[in-house]
């Protein structure tokens, strides 16, 4: 899955959103997030979003942003 991170608070584009094949994408608090349950992990949000807020869960550190997508993508 895809992972939203800190740099996505505040951002006011919203380009993830509309090119996401699954519209995985939800509100959370003060930032988007991603539903790792529905995420495809296609990829193409990721060049999409201008704050380069969106990384593979892959990549070390993510845990407590993954937390956070999960919390708040399924809260919906
Ligand atoms: Fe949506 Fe693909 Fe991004 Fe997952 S990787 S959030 S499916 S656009």
């Amino acid at each position: 899955t895809y992972v939203v991170t800190e740099a996505c608070i505040k951002c006011k584009y919203m380009d993830c959103v509309e090119v996401c094949p699954v519209d995985c994408f939800y509100e959370g608090e003060n930032m988007l997030v991603i539903n790792p349950s529905e995420c495809i992990d296609c990829g193409v949000c990721e060049p999409e979003c201008p704050a380069e807020a969106i990384l593979p869960d892959t990549e070390d550190g993510l845990e407590a942003m993954l937390e956070i997508n999960t919390k708040y993508s399924e809260e919906w």
